[in-house]
């Protein structure tokens, strides 16, 4: 059944909207927008929202069981992915009026042929994203962005205009430079904000109308902002988490339930998401191009080596040492969905490299289940001991 629009503010809306994450897109649609789904950080959702949609981003739910969708997937599959396509199958994600799978990984790209199959939508697109980073990738993947904006402006029954592309692009430009504000807040020991409230907070961001998410951001930056006063909640480390699509809060919360605050991060559903802006290019393509093709930093992408092996970690994990240093964090967890191979090949290099910069880290491999969440408390906890 479906939730009431909500009356609440700032955190207290973000955590109602956290506990039925389609609920306001629903509304919406019953008022008359369509709604898009979208998958992983590479679809432009300004697009989505020029064209008057709701870009929704499609998460899995670690409290279901994934029953229906291992009649269709190998079980050796990336967790998050079988989740997603569970919901699908069990039709929680039939209100969608579009669907948009972009090519992240190989795994993502056979849940688009599934879902599309057995759960065809109005819009159905497949996005192709390259894996280099060429000038041909560039104009590979402006070519296909183009083929995205004609799916769109059929779906929508209206053309995407420059005027209407370059305001959605300021408004998504808008709602990153809050978040990024908001991250700032995290530097303060303690944070003024606690990493649960800040999964929460980005996720529901993430399945909002863009106005919508950034007046919610904008009261919470005031809420939290009223705690400068009130300096509790100071823990004896500073963690950053590193790892894929954490779309909920189990295992942010198990972490600084051990002892930490967790400061900052470099998940999909975080900084990959929101840290870099748009340009508004002559050609808006561009700009879209350049932002979510080369700067979203994702391991299936190829970043080609400058050179020597030092060289190719610095140019590959260069901004996750800065963050480290930025945010004063203590130690890193690597946090990687099981059978996630893109991430998990990252993973020996990230670590070398991050422990080469004078940080510890924890590597946890992990099934995307709430209830397997609580296993991982006391090599945490031993974690958290050699770094407080
Ligand atoms: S977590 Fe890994 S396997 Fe899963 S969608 Fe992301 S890149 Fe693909």
């Amino acid at each position: 059944m479906m939730r009431k629009a909500t009356q609440a503010k700032g955190l207290a809306k973000a955590d109602e909207l956290y506990l039925d994450r389609t609920q306001r897109a629903r509304e919406l649609q019953k008022e008359g927008k369509k709604v898009i789904g979208y998958m992983c950080c590479f679809p432009p959702v300004e697009m989505i929202t020029a064209l008057d949609m709701v870009p929704l981003r499609i998460m899995g739910d670690v409290n279901e069981p994934i029953t229906k969708a291992d009649s269709y997937v190998e079980t050796i599959m990336c967790s998050f992915v079988r989740s997603c396509f569970d919901l699908a199958m069990k039709g929680k994600y039939d209100f969608l009026d579009g669907l948009v799978i972009p090519h992240s990984c190989d795994t993502v790209l056979k849940i688009y042929d599934l879902w599309t199959h057995y759960k065809p939508l109005a819009l159905n697109h497949y996005l192709d994203v390259p894996h280099m980073l060429q000038p041909a990738s560039a104009e590979f993947f402006k070519v296909a962005l183009g083929r995205l904006q004609n799916a769109l402006e059929q779906v929508a029954g209206a053309e995407l205009t420059d005027e209407k592309l370059c305001q959605a692009i300021e408004l998504h430009n808008q709602s990153r430079a809050l978040l990024r504000q908001l991250y700032h807040l995290r530097k303060i020991d303690p944070p003024l904000i606690t990493g649960r409230e800040v999964i929460r907070l980005v996720t529901v961001a993430m399945t909002i109308p863009v106005r919508e998410a950034n007046e919610l951001i904008q009261e919470v930056i005031k809420e939290v902002g009223n705690r400068q006063g009130n300096r509790s909640g100071k823990k004896p480390a500073r963690v950053m988490v590193y790892g894929t699509d954490i779309d909920n809060e189990a295992f942010i919360k198990l972490v600084e339930d051990c002892g930490a605050n967790v400061v900052v991060d470099d998940i999909c559903t975080g900084t990959k998401a929101f840290w870099h802006d748009v340009e508004i290019t002559e050609d808006l393509l561009d700009g879209l191009v350049d932002r979510y093709l080369f700067k979203t930093n994702c391991a299936r992408t190829y970043r080609e080596s400058p050179g020597n092996y030092l060289a190719d970690m610095e140019n590959r994990f260069g901004y996750i040492r800065d963050f480290a240093r930025d945010w004063q964090v203590d130690g890193v967890v690597l946090y990687v969905i099981r059978f996630c191979d893109t991430v998990e090949l990252d993973v020996p290099d990230v670590r070398d490299y991050l422990q080469g910069q004078g940080y510890p880290v924890l590597h946890i491999e992990d099934d995307y289940m709430a209830t397997n969440v609580g296993q991982l408390k006391t090599r945490i906890q031993a974690f958290l001991e050699t770094i407080s």
